[in-house]
């Protein structure tokens, strides 16, 4: 059982506003009481309530801050402890006095995730939700977020415990027959298997299918914008980056430089490359001192490929459509506006007609357009299954394909008349690494892992 009281600040550092410091515990609402002085004592609050007063030291009986405090009573909390959280005017100086304030009556300063973990440790979430909690702290698209939430709601651990429960079933039904090995029983049990786990590998198959689009969600498509001077490099960079702004994440350390990075097409996150090259208007291709440029095509995984289309191709563009050929290119065909000359059936050849867009991004037409070029290209034009249960996660994708793996062998083996006990080996390790994604059967030092990913007051 957990004992002890943890105190943090769960707002971002120096942002003035308000800031938050959750406390839970035990002692969670005694320690606030002696530094919060209100119009009644917080230990005779009803729980899920709001109460305006000042912060007092208790040692002096000095009144500083003014603060709003509200009393959450185990079990209805994140933690399922006893949950004070003191909202006050977010100076640093007045933040750090109330937490030192809370550390010198008897809380204790919490670890990294310790909140999270605590709500995991209870029972409160499962691990896969716990995760989420990571992802959605660091999510860096409206709808990576939004996917992220979806998973600490627990839409991921639902389709792994349905699956879960049908292998136990599947279990069962061997165990069962185990017991009674006649030729005939034998050969049902062995179809009996193969289709169930068929069924639980397409299922599986399903999850994974949705990890590379999940992946490319939270992290963002690692995107090239490339073509000869002039031809509206920057212009396209702008308007990209007019679109939705990222969710700023409130991890310190995350700031601006990384964010901006980031722009948002149509929802999909773009991971741009040499962005500050493409803003000083010394262009990728420009500076081609062409070993950088080389080394931004091949870490691309999307090129967007832009045109003048008012000039005919020029032969280091010709050379250029030719080498990116078989890669993932939009062709960008801009100043739609102006007289076109461009030969735009050399590009529809070398990419396809639905890779080819056709721009005027100094009226800022044809946004929609790439926005549907891009998700056609990688999410086969539908950016959100119908469920948002996308996979993200690296330890959950490794797990699946474990799973998997046990289960085409308790395939294999069903088919070869191999002895149903080994078989129900495989089943079991299938359903095991099922259960580590949500955190049944893992160890201490994962969890302890997994919760360091965390930042202060999570
Ligand atoms: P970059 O060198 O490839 O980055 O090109 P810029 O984005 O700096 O644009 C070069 C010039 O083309 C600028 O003067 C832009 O205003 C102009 N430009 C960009 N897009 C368009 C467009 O769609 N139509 C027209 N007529 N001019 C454009
Ligand atoms: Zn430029």
């Amino acid at each position: 059982m957990i004992q002890d009281t943890i105190a943090a600040i769960a707002t971002p550092m120096g942002e003035g506003g308000i800031a938050v410091i959750r406390v839970s515990g035990d002692q969670a609402v005694r320690i606030s009481e002696r530094i919060f002085k209100g119009k009644k004592k917080l230990s005779e609050v009803p729980s899920h309530t709001v109460h305006y007063g000042h912060i007092v030291d208790p040692d002096t009986g000095a009144r500083t801050e003014e603060a709003l405090v509200t009393v959450m009573r185990a079990p209805r909390s994140f933690t399922k402890e006893d949950v004070v959280e003191i909202s006050c005017h977010g100076g640093f100086v007045s933040v750090r006095k109330v937490l030192d304030l809370l550390l010198g009556n008897g809380a204790r300063l919490a670890e990294p995730g310790e909140f999270t973990k605590r709500a995991f440790l209870n029972g409160r979430i499962d691990l896969s939700q716990a995760e989420a909690v990571i992802d959605l702290i660091r999510a860096k698209s409206d709808r990576a977020f939004r996917i992220a939430l979806k998973q600490s709601e627990g839409t991921l651990s639902k389709r792994i415990k349905e699956l879960r429960h049908r292998l136990v079933e599947l279990m069962a039904h061997i165990e069962v027959n185990i017991d009674y090995p006649e030729h005939d029983v034998e050969e049902m049990t062995n179809a009996y298997i193969k289709n169930k786990c068929s069924e639980a590998m397409t299922d599986i198959d399903g999850l994974l299918s949705t990890a590379e689009q999940g992946k490319i969600l939270r992290e963002g498509l690692v995107t090239a914008i490339v073509g000869r001077p002039n031809v509206g490099k920057s212009s396209l960079l702008n308007a990209l980056a007019q679109e939705e702004r990222a969710i700023v994440t409130d991890i310190a350390g995350t700031t601006r430089d990384v964010v901006e990075e980031y722009v948002h097409v149509g929802g999909i996150p773009l991971k741009l490359l040499d962005t500050a090259g493409i803003r000083e208007t010394s262009d990728i291709v420009e500076k081609i001192g062409v070993e950088k440029s080389r080394q931004a095509l091949a870490d691309a995984d999307l090129i967007l490929l832009v045109f003048n289309g008012a000039e005919r191709l020029q032969p280091d563009e010709l050379q250029l459509i030719e080498q990116l050929k078989g890669r993932q290119v939009i062709a960008i065909i801009n100043k739609l506006d102006l007289p076109q000359q461009l030969e735009q059936h050399i590009l529809v050849d070398a990419f396809g007609e639905e890779r080819v867009v056709r721009m005027s991004l100094l009226s800022d037409q044809g946004i929609a357009d790439l926005e549907k070029a891009i998700a056609g290209l990688f999410f086969s034009g539908q950016v959100e299954s119908s469920d948002l249960t996308y996979v993200s996660n690296a330890r959950h994708i490794h797990l699946l394909k474990q799973a998997r793996t046990a289960l085409s062998e308790a395939y294999s083996a069903a088919e070869s008349f191999v002895p149903i006990d080994m078989i129900q080996i495989d089943i079991r390790n299938a359903w095991e690494h099922l259960g580590e994604i949500i955190g049944d059967s893992v160890s201490d030092s994962l969890i302890d892992q997994i919760f360091s990913q965390f930042c202060l007051g999570k």
